[in-house]
């Protein structure tokens, strides 16, 4: 018997889209998953089996310099011992080799939807590098972003001199509600600027790869840390420009973090639940330990990932 954190306000069931409605877990095969991925998978699972939602399981590869072939096994191992079972995107399917839900595999959907936008002028070449931003930008506060001041877009750049390219993004505000942070009013073109869609080596970026993703995957809600609230508003953006006529519902829950504050990280090598899982851990404390730190429980009780639906329902 697990002891449930209450909550209250408008519930969160009749704020969801009807039965049947699509998520995803998307990590990144560029480390090792931590306790910060297994929190998002509980929030995930917990969400979807509470509220009758599909879980799409996407593997983010779309930095191939950063991605390793032992990162992806270690990956699918750890949600097969955890215990969370996607509805689409097998994971035999991810052992086995080429699936739609690995990034590396949707190269024609990135290149089709930068077409798409070149086709309506809204692309360009982009030679700055990160200096040159900072340069013209000016120091910005550590944590945030320095906004790409729009140099390329006054003066164009040769397609030829990089691969880089750039989507212009309209002025304006966009206004969203977050099912877990309420209402949200953000600024893209002046937060970050036009929103670099494909890097110097030819690869999609994050914030591009997954707009296409969540477009092609028909993903009606996005949940996921938020750290990500920031890049809501741009994504909402570029899937408009894609055609996306209604974005995605997006539900941005807490990060958990040390002790002084800073948030865990693969590059920081925090504990990751393989480490744990050798030391002796089992699946379910490991899953209710989670659930404590992420504020969903009030003592880490035993919990498997078969019932994270009560965490929400
Ligand atoms: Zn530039």
């Amino acid at each position: 018997m697990v002891t449930l954190v209450q909550r209250t306000g408008a519930s969160l069931g009749d704020r969801l889209p009807a039965p049947g409605w699509r998520t995803r877990f998307a990590p990144a095969p560029t480390g090792y998953l931590h306790l910060g991925h297994l929190v998002n998978a509980l929030h995930v699972w917990g969400l979807a089996r509470a509220f009758g939602g599909h879980v799409i399981l996407r593997l983010e590869d779309h930095d191939r310099t950063r991605c390793r072939p032992e990162y992806e096994t270690a990956l699918l191992d750890d949600l097969e011992w955890l215990g969370f079972v996607p509805d689409h995107g097998d994971i035999a399917q991810f052992r086995l080799g080429a699936t739609p839900g690995r990034q590396s595999d949707n190269g024609a959907a990135y290149d089709a939807a930068l077409t798409r936008l070149g086709d309506m002028q809204r692309v360009y070449a982009c030679t700055c590098s990160r200096r040159d931003i900072l340069a013209i930008a000016g120091p910005t506060v550590a944590g945030e972003e320095a906004a790409y001041p729009g140099t390329c877009r006054h003066n164009r750049q040769s397609p030829d001199g990089t691969r880089a390219r750039r989507v212009v993004l309209d002025d304006g505000e966009v206004r969203f509600e977050d099912l877990a942070l309420g209402p949200q009013q953000q600024i893209p073109s002046h937060d970050c600027g036009d929103v670099l869609v494909r890097d110097r080596l030819g690869h999609p970026t994050y914030q591009f790869a997954v707009v296409v993703d969540d477009l092609k995957q028909g993903i009606d809600v996005v949940i996921r840390g938020e750290d990500l609230l920031a890049s809501t508003g741009r994504q909402i953006m570029l899937a408009h420009s894609l055609g996306r006529g209604t974005p995605p519902l997006f539900y941005h829950h807490a990060l958990i973090r040390h002790a002084d504050g800073r948030k865990l990280s693969k590059a920081a090598h925090d504990t990751s639940l393989r480490e744990l899982r050798a030391s002796g851990a089992d699946a379910d404390s490991l899953i209710g330990e989670a659930a404590k730190r992420a504020g969903l429980l009030h003592a880490p009780d035993r919990l498997a990932a078969s019932d994270v639906a009560q965490l929400f329902a």
